[in-house]
């Protein structure tokens, strides 16, 4: 996967994506990361890129040229005609689907707006894909472009290093994940559930599965619109969960 983020902000991309596990999937080769400073396609000496709006308003907007520029020749550069993604309040909602999605594709632009937006023409002429990180507004584009690129990066083939780890997460078929434990096996007097210590892999499959499904209907009940449950799931949570609208 190979990465471009049009940013008025690329140190601080370039230090989040070189951190952690995306910085040893970039070491590895599995992704690369080219975050490309707007203000390098300015015409104007200063290089300046924002401006007061048209019709009068508060705050400025980032002009159109110098975004155009930037798209046009990231263009040039990447082998296909790539996704262009704007990260605005205004687009489709980002959730694990969208990043299995996104992770599917060779190349990704990510065009990060500053101060109230971008003007409207560069974004007609040049954006494939509006995506929102949430309800909420904030100052840049460049925490919700990382948010994507962190999510889209662990679906990359060969990122995470048990490709399992990926599989049974939160989200997976709709389900939030069961609750995990490591040693030891008691801390501040709390116990391991007694099932992992069993070593009866049917039976810590069936708890798992009990507890993702009772993790979900507690915390996030609206995701069992889209879950697949079979007959067992239904009678689990009819027996132990009440008041639940499936
Ligand atoms: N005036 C814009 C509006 O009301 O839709 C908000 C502009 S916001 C202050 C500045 C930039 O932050 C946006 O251009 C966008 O790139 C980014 N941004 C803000 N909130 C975001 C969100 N929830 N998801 C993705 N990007 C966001």
């Amino acid at each position: 996967m190979d990465y471009y983020v049009l940013t008025l902000f690329p140190e601080m991309i370039e230090a989040c994506m070189k951190t952690s596990i995306t910085g040893r999937a970039i070491n590895n080769g599995y992704i690369t990361m080219n975050a490309v400073n707007i203000r390098d396609y300015a015409a104007n000496k200063h290089r300046h890129v924002d401006d007061y709006p048209y019709g009068g308003g508060a705050g400025m907007v980032m002009q159109a040229e110098p975004v155009y520029l930037a798209c046009e020749d990231i263009k040039k550069k990447t082998k296909k005609n790539p996704r262009i993604i704007y990260m605005t309040p205004q687009g489709r909602v980002f959730d694990q689907s969208m990043a299995k999605e996104l992770a599917k594709e060779e190349e990704l632009v990510f065009l990060c707006g500053h101060y109230e937006g971008i003007d409207e023409r560069a974004i007609e002429l040049e954006v494939t894909d509006c995506i929102s990180i949430g309800d909420y507004v904030l100052t840049g584009g460049e925490l919700a472009a990382l948010v994507v690129m962190d999510a889209v990066s662990r679906m990359v083939p060969g990122v995470l290093s048990n490709e399992e780890s990926g599989k049974s997460e939160s989200f997976e078929n709709s389900l939030l994940e069961y609750p995990q434990y490591k040693r030891p096996e008691e801390f501040m007097g709390r116990r391991v559930p007694e099932i992992l210590l069993s070593g009866h892999h049917a039976n810590i499959e069936k708890w798992r599965r009990e507890q993702s499904l009772a993790r979900t209907a507690e915390m996030r009940p609206d995701l069992f619109k889209k879950a697949e449950l079979d007959k067992k799931d239904i009678e689990y949570l009819k027996n132990n969960i009440k008041n639940l609208q499936l």
